[in-house]
This record gives structure tokens, C-alpha cells and sequence, in this order.
């Protein structure tokens, strides 16, 4: 799933083209991707967009009017782009706008259950969907994480994943963030010595900032991670092949060496605490 540096990287290539023009014609939209029917999507004819902002891994794009925001979440597999006018679109986008003049933006997602979603709102239902979201995770500095990690006693991988806490990591990025941290992706978040959290704010900081200057580079996720998906390969800071476990839902990617003083992390799936 996109997270903050990809999501951010699409903001910056996404803002010129969709705000160049006014709205010709909205739709057509999936029926499982457009979740709104109030306002109806027609209301953006005419308007143009003053740009794009993003909260978290969410695109806004609000109008120049201050009346309408079109929110996107990609979740795993939605694809953005903006097509010059005469230029080939999809046949069947998830969703698509098309500017006066003939340019579009295009949702497209390819998978057979569709995830990523639009929603048109007023600034006010805008703010509403948005306001359960923690603080921006880049530009997090020390003091605040400090409070957050301290509210609650929680897994670090879990913790940064919980976007009511901190908004914009996801599981590929919270892997990089620990191992930057050289924390422990199973350390309980209240037990992090004053030290750890400071290096726990650098990591975050450091390391979605280089994600982003990469995604902005069109790096592909090989180049863009160094430990997220790499299971046996060396860890590039002590040579250590990368470990692999499951946790939750989904599997975290750690180094022995540099962050779980050479111990192996347990298996904790749900399925398995389950039984
Ligand atoms: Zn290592």
C-alpha cells in the first residue's frame, strides 16, 4: 500500500495538472470506488481545483471555491495518473475527471476486490472523515512522540501502523523506521528509554524523507527499501541476512543484529493466538 512518501510524491507531480483547468465532466466512477452520492459527483463540473493536499496516505483535492472536497484513498493497489488530452485512457477506470481542454485523471485498480475509494464532500464532512487522524508522521519531532509513545503500552510495528496515533505509516515504512531506529518492531512503546524515543523521531524523520526524495526520483520498491521485503538478503548496515516474522496480519522484516540483540521475534498471527 502507498504510504506518505509515495503519497506525497504523488501529491507534488499531481498538483499543476489537476488544478491547470476547470472541471468538464466528472465520472465515470466504479460503484464500489465512488463511496458519496451527497454532494452528487456532478457538482464539480465548472469548478477547478486549487490543488492537492494530502492528510496521511489520503489525497484531497479541494476546490478553488471552498465548497467541495474530493477525497482518494489508493489502499493497495489504486494507481493515479493524469493523461494529456488525446491521450489513450483505460476503458474501464475505477474512476476519471476530465479538465477542460481534454486532460483527465484517472483511478485505475487493477484487482479483482476494489479497495481504493472517492468520496466528495464538503469541507466540513471533509474535516469530519479526516479528524480521528494522529499528527503528520513526517515533521514529528521528539516531544510529541514522546506523548504518544507514552499513552500507550503497544507493539512499536503496531504503533506506528495506527494511523489514530501517527498518520502516514504503513507496514513497508514502519520496517525501514525500526531498523533506522535500531529498535526492536516487538519493544513496547512505554518501556523506550528517552534516548531510544529521540532516535525513534530522527529514524522517522531521516527515512521519510528519503523515501519521498527517492519515489520523487521514480525509484521502483527494490530500490526504494532497504530491509522491507529483503528476507535473506545482507542487512546493509552489519551484513546480518534480513529475518522475517509474522505478526498480526501481515509479516514484519528486522535485522538480529542491529535491532533484537540476536534474538529470533515469535510468531504472534492472530490465527495463531487464536487457536
Ligand atoms: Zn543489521
Amino acid at each position: 500500500m502507498p504510504e506518505l512518501p509515495e503519497m506525497e510524491a504523488w501529491r507534488r507531480r499531481l498538483n499543476d495538472p489537476v488544478s491547470a483547468f476547470p472541471i468538464a465532466k466528472a465520472g465515470p466512477a466504479h460503484i464500489a470506488t465512488l463511496k458519496t452520492f451527497d454532494p452528487p459527483l456532478d457538482e464539480l463540473v465548472g469548478r477547478q481545483f486549487s490543488g492537492v493536499e494530502r492528510r496521511g496516505k489520503r489525497l484531497l483535492f479541494p476546490t478553488r471555491d471552498g465548497e467541495l472536497v474530493l477525497l482518494v484513498h489508493l489502499m493497495t493497489s489504486g494507481r493515479l495518473k493524469t493523461l494529456e488530452a488525446g491521450e489513450a485512457a483505460p476503458k474501464q477506470p475505477a474512476f476519471a475527471l476530465e479538465f477542460v481542454g481534454g486532460s483527465k485523471l484517472i483511478l485505475t485498480e487493477n484487482a479483482r476486490r476494489k479497495q481504493a475509494g472517492v468520496w466528495l464532500y464538503t469541507p466540513e464532512q471533509a474535516a469530519a472523515e479526516l479528524e480521528h487522524l494522529g499528527p503528520e508522521a513526517l515533521g514529528l519531532d521528539a516531544a510529541h512522540l514522546t506523548q504518544i509513545v507514552r499513552s500507550d503500552s503497544r507493539r512499536l510495528h503496531a504503533l506506528l501502523r495506527d494511523q489514530r496515533l501517527i498518520a502516514g505509516i504503513g507496514r513497508s515504512w514502519s520496517n525501514e523506521i525500526l531498523h533506522e531506529a535500531k529498535l526492536s518492531p516487538y519493544a513496547l512503546s512505554k518501556e523506550l528509554t528517552d534516548e531510544e524515543v529521540e532516535r525513534l523521531a530522527a529514524a522517522m524523520n531521516e527515512e521519510l524523507e528519503r523515501g519521498l526524495k527517492r519515489r520523487e526520483a521514480g525509484a521502483t520498491d527494490a530500490k526504494t527499501y532497504r530491509i522491507h521485503h529483503k528476507l535473506g538478503e545482507p542487512c546493509d548496515v552489519c551484513g546480518t541476512p534480513i529475518a522475517q516474522v509474522d505478526f498480526e496480519s501481515h509479516t514484519i522484516y528486522y535485522c538480529r543484529t542491529c535491532q533484537t540483540g540476536g534474538r529470533e521475534l515469535k510468531d504472534r498471527r492472530l490465527s495463531r493466538l487464536l487457536k
